[in-house]
């Protein structure tokens, strides 16, 4: 499988004198999804605005799609879509309208467009919300219509942020599936939680921080044998 995210030797931080995250290594291919865990102030956010391009890496490179930001900006940015931890919406649209919206700003043609929000409203359950206003829709809801949102870009890389703060178990799980297909359409997903135990069924591999280190890659049992080493419970991720 391609490789879509290749993070090599990735230093950096706030401010030039201190590093926040330290030689962190890893890549991410088409179809996979990763779960970046870590406790609160674990370096999972500063990692991945790097991945976005908003903060300049002291050392190590970021390739997306093989290309830096600095190869080529547009390519680069147009390799990826965020959803951050709090949805961000137009909350005086509805949901199809914003999906409209979107579409538009991503510069997706008409009539894809057409065809790709029917199959997402469909693919999230949302068809019956398709007029309601999003500021009437559930934090679970809202998280769905920035997702869909996202995908209209068709991006090959789908950048997550603490996508379960304040979802009941129902929501989680149904969130959850809906990105198993997605990555199942061939995007590779980064998805960054602090608990473990919510997404541990559902990402292919894993990639533990602490204190701005990679301190664990790899399958579920890596994690927690990590974790036992440690003398933690998994439980405080
Ligand atoms: P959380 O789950 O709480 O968001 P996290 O794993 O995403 O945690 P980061 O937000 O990346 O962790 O924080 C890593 C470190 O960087 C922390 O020590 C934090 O205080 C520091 N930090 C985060 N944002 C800034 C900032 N804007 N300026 C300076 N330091 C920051």
């Amino acid at each position: 499988m391609k490789t879509v995210l290749r993070v090599e030797q990735l230093s950096g931080g706030y401010s030039p004198k201190r590093a926040i995250i330290h030689d962190l290594d890893f890549e991410i291919k088409a179809g996979e999804m990763i779960g970046l865990i870590g406790v609160n102030g674990a370096g999972k956010s500063t990692t991945i605005k790097h991945i976005l391009g908003l903060m300049t890496p002291h050392q190590g490179s970021i390739r997306i799609n093989e290309k830096t930001l600095n190869d080529d900006v547009e390519q680069y940015r147009s390799g990826y879509t965020y959803v951050p931890e709090t949805p961000i919406l137009f909350e005086e649209l509805t949901v199809e309208e914003h999906l409209r919206l979107t579409a538009m700003a991503y510069g997706v043609p008409e009539q894809q467009y057409l065809q790709q929000s029917e199959q997402l409203l469909e693919r999230f359950h949302m068809v019956k919300k398709r007029k309601a206003l999003t500021a009437h829709l559930s934090k679970g809801m809202k998280q769905k219509v920035m997702i869909m949102s996202a995908l209209l870009a068709k991006p090959s890389l789908f950048i997550i942020d603490e996508p379960f703060l304040g979802l009941d178990p129902l929501a989680i799980r149904s969130l959850l599936q809906e990105l198993m297909e997605v990555k199942q359409n061939g995007s590779a997903i980064l998805m960054s939680s602090h608990i473990l135990s919510t997404i541990e069924h559902y990402c292919d591999r894993f990639i533990m921080l602490d204190q701005g280190r990679i301190v664990a890659q790899g399958a579920l049992e890596d994690m927690l044998e990590h974790a036992n080493r440690q003398g933690h419970s998994v439980a405080h991720l």
